[in-house]
């Protein structure tokens, strides 16, 4: 599979099909789990601040809920398309059964780019998109959270749209809502900690403490600059760090042998975590190709951007030195990158599993609205490594057990719930 002809639903389908085959799954279950349950397609006009109306493309995919309501986020981006939308569900209902919460697998996503949209303008895309979901998603049914580009403030319009369209209130709706509007504090940081949680597990394992290695991080966003934030207080370095330029459309590395000063790179990123170049080479950085954060002579490779990453043209660049990837994008190693990884007997912390923190922090966020009552900080992050530490302990036991590689064994248990919960419902 090239770049070019890269799919993400094949890739998940195919990803799908291996482990269906291995675990001797019957007919029904492959045939019901290797697509979605239900796709919404809709238009969103929006009254731009130029004059002009402009229509947007909406989608949620529900790919199966009988664990419990759909979850997951929504994503804007220039480039989405159903079928990212349609492998992104699928991915979260392994994710949501990997890390045992009662929820299914959804995803949601519109195509536009927020980099050259107003505050207002955002704001009708969001509330657009849940006029037309209104009916289809809620606290029982589906519930959206924040995923590449969303953020808190897009979550709160939505959430007020479906109230107002309800007539009720339902913070159960979504989550991912600003703290002190139904918000769990904690939820920001929870994907990008997950990693770390899993690594540092991962890591133990193996005799090593993170403070022994040194890392290499795509992606700048919130997964990737809360990842860094906990590796670096147990003591782990980055050297690299890489991210999208919108206005030159490619990517770039920063790189600072000595380690990257986490605090001073914030001060020079957007908020779409674009980090300033100029002001990067007055703080030292050597500025390098998009592709150059995987090349580093490193121990570990943190992928925390978009899917399709470490692929079949770039996988042979990996250095020698590097014994762990730890996945915090979704989807960012295409199969035929995994064969190459496989043979090299590098440990892989699959997608689904090390970036699971994020919706098992949203899970505590319905937990927390449904009572009303909010945790401290310390509690949600206390659970949430609990839950990692756990999920993490269940695949690597099973993949020593077994021989698996990490993602097939996460992919056996994974499968296997949502398979049981099918066949309790009396679906297959
Ligand atoms: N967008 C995040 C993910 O891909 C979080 C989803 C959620 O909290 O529902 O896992």
């Amino acid at each position: 599979m090239t770049e070019k002809s890269y799919n993400p639903y094949a890739m998940a389908q195919a990803q799908f099909d291996k482990a269906a085959e291995a675990l001797d799954l019957d007919q029904a279950s492959r045939d019901l789990l290797r697509q979605p349950l239900r796709e919404y397609q809709f238009s969103i006009p929006v009254h731009m601040d130029d004059g002009s109306v402009k229509i947007f493309r909406g989608f949620r995919v529900q790919h199966n809920d009988a664990r419990g309501p759909g979850k997951g986020g929504i994503r804007f981006h220039p480039q989405e398309t159903i079928d990212t939308v349609r492998a992104l569900s699928m991915w979260m209902t392994w994710k949501c059964a990997v890390v045992d919460i009662p929820l299914g697998g959804s995803k949601g996503g519109v195509v536009c780019d927020p980099h050259s949209l107003t505050p207002r303008e955002e704001q009708q895309i969001c509330r657009g998109w849940v006029r037309q979901m209104a009916r289809n998603v809620g606290p029982d049914i589906d519930v959206p959270a924040p995923d590449v580009m969303t953020n808190a403030q897009h979550m709160l319009w939505m959430l007020d749209e479906f109230e107002t369209i309800h007539g009720h209130k339902g913070p159960g709706f979504i989550t991912g809502k600003p703290v002190g509007m139904g918000g769990s504090l904690g939820r920001a940081e929870a994907t990008g900690y997950g990693v770390i949680y899993t690594l540092r597990e991962a890591l133990k394992e193996m005799g090593k403490l993170p403070a022994d290695t040194v890392a290499s991080v795509q992606g700048f966003g919130n997964v990737s600059q809360h990842a860094i934030r906990l590796y670096q207080e147990l003591g782990g370095k980055v050297i690299c760090v890489s991210c999208w330029s919108q206005k030159e459309h490619t990517s770039y590395s920063f790189k600072k042998s000595t380690g990257i000063d986490l605090d001073a790179l914030l001060k020079i990123t957007d908020r779409f975590g674009e980090i300033d170049q100029t002001a990067a080479k007055n703080l030292g950085y050597e500025i390098l190709p998009g592709d150059a954060w995987l090349e580093q002579d490193v121990d570990i490779l943190i992928p925390g951007a978009l899917e399709n990453q470490i692929n079949g043209e770039n996988v042979g660049h990996i250095s020698r030195r590097v014994i762990m990837i730890a996945e915090g994008a979704n989807g960012p190693t295409t199969p035929e990158a995994d064969q190459v990884i496989k043979q090299r007997n590098i440990f892989v912390i699959p997608d689904f599993l090390a970036n699971a923190g994020g919706v098992t922090c949203s899970y505590f966020e319905q937990v927390q609205s449904n009572m009303n009552y909010y945790w401290e900080k310390k509690e949600v992050l206390e659970r949430l490594d609990h839950k990692m530490t756990a999920a993490f302990h269940a695949v690597s036991e099973l993949a020593g057990k077994r021989k698996l590689f990490m993602r097939d064994a996460a992919y056996y248990i994974a499968i296997n719930r949502v398979a049981q919960a099918c066949k309790d419902r009396g679906w297959t």
